[in-house]
């Protein structure tokens, strides 16, 4: 577990820090002003979105159909994990201006529409069924008297397999509007959510289903309602030094004392736009986790600075989305380095004894372990992207095979090992 485990984090800690430096400067102007807040959201969308039937939600049966299987605790549930989707890949891999490294990190960590379009229905053809990673495991209290995690016994559809999905960094960071990705989620007229998209090209600013992965999986779910559990979608893990959803919500430090109350009234006014966003999300099967607050490596971050960050993620992102027990590592880089399931490290029982209660890194399969001494439990993800498209195509046959997905016609020359 440990081998594996670190080629993971090697490899997340490579896109992550590509992310920080990425970020580090992006939200300055050359004068040192901070960059506007993104204006609200004023572009008319050409046309006005066409209000489409919301199906009747499935109603969350206390009872399941009678015919529906259980799948116990020592069953995997899946779990894999997107960043946001490259909406231009033309721009974001050849012909944006950023350097040649961002480039490399979008090839490496994300997938293009298109694929992800692609993902999507193989993994609904192979029979997976998306879950809701709250519904996974529960706390109870055990014979000590103890509070302690458990996994539940979920019941599916007949033929269905259980599977989670979480989507990294959904802040829609600077850098990402720069290098060909939609820029925030609004609820348009018809009540759902829409992306903000400007077409990097023509500069067009225009409201999309099609090119953000919240809004295409809602679009593929309706289309495919047996794709979801009781309309489960996935997890959203936001950073919030950004702000959260392409709202800069965030307090800013670095401003000085002058400039802090104009930035504070941009601010509340991208907090009370941002709510309604927030509540179509978790009404249509959406729900959130943390993933720090700074995109923090939290294996190599004193004690005293991951209590500062946990308490501003708490702050400024928590007091919006609500409560949360899922936490998902930046750079899939655990606390307490080698921490297994019956020793527990001081970093973790903070966050432990704040409220989260599941721990999710990265790596090569859906492992996940219940601890023993403290009320948690620690698992992995997959990750589907440039470097598992190319360099794993076996291990994710189960859910896909990359040659049918990857889009080589527009992904830079970079090869891959495909085994006939
Ligand atoms: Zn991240």
């Amino acid at each position: 577990m440990s081998v594996k485990f670190t080629r993971a984090l090697a490899l997340v800690c490579l896109v992550c820090l590509v992310c920080l430096l990425l970020t580090a400067c992006a939200g300055r102007t050359a004068s040192g002003q901070p960059s506007p807040p993104p204006a609200e959201a004023t572009p008319s969308p050409e046309p006005t979105p066409e209000p489409t039937p919301e199906p009747t939600p499935e109603p969350s049966p206390s009872l399941p159909p009678e015919d529906y299987v259980a799948w116990g605790p020592d069953q995997v549930v899946e779990h894999i994990f997107f960043h946001p989707v490259i909406a231009y890949p033309q721009w974001g891999f050849h012909d944006c201006p950023a350097s040649e490294s961002q480039k490399k990190g979008l090839d490496d960590w994300m997938v293009t529409v298109d694929e992800y379009n692609k993902i999507l229905q193989a993994l609904y053809d192979k029979g997976y069924i998306l879950v809701n990673m709250n519904d996974v495991w529960s706390e109870y209290t055990d014979e000590n008297g103890q509070p302690r995690m458990r996994r539940e016994t979920l019941m599916l559809p007949p033929g269905k397999m259980p599977m989670i999905f979480s989507f990294d960094d959904v802040n829609y960071y600077d850098y990402m509007l720069e290098e060909g990705f939609t820029s925030k989620l609004v609820v348009g007229e018809d009540g759902d959510i829409w992306a903000q998209c400007t077409d990097p090209y023509t500069q067009e600013t225009f409201l999309t289903q099609d090119l953000d992965a919240i809004t295409i999986l809602d679009k593929f779910v309706k289309e495919h309602p047996d794709f979801s559990l009781n309309g489960a979608k996935g997890c959203l893990a936001l950073t919030g030094y950004q702000g959260i959803l392409g709202y800069r919500t965030q307090t800013d430090r670095t401003l000085a004392p002058e400039e802090q109350p104009a930035w504070e009234v941009q601010r509340q006014a991208e907090r009370v736009a941002v709510a309604p966003v927030i509540q179509r999300l978790k009404e249509t099967g959406w729900y959130f986790g943390s993933h720090s607050f700074g995109h923090i490596n939290l294996s190599t971050h004193s004690m005293a600075s991951i209590q500062d960050d946990t308490q501003r993620w708490l702050d400024e992102v928590g007091s919006l989305v609500g409560e949360t027990k899922l936490y998902f590592y930046p750079h899939g880089a655990r606390p307490d380095d080698g921490d297994d399931v019956t020793q527990t490290g001081p970093e973790f029982q903070y966050l432990q004894s704040v409220g989260f209660r599941v721990f999710a890194s990265v790596g090569i399969e859906s492992y996940s372990k219940i601890k023993s001494d403290i009320s948690a439990v620690i698992c992995d993800r997959l990750h589907p992207d440039g470097t598992t498209l190319r360099w794993s195509r076996d291990r994710y046959l189960k859910f896909y095979d990359a040659k049918d997905i990857m889009d080589v016609s527009v992904r830079p020359d970079l090869g891959y090992k495909w085994a006939d």
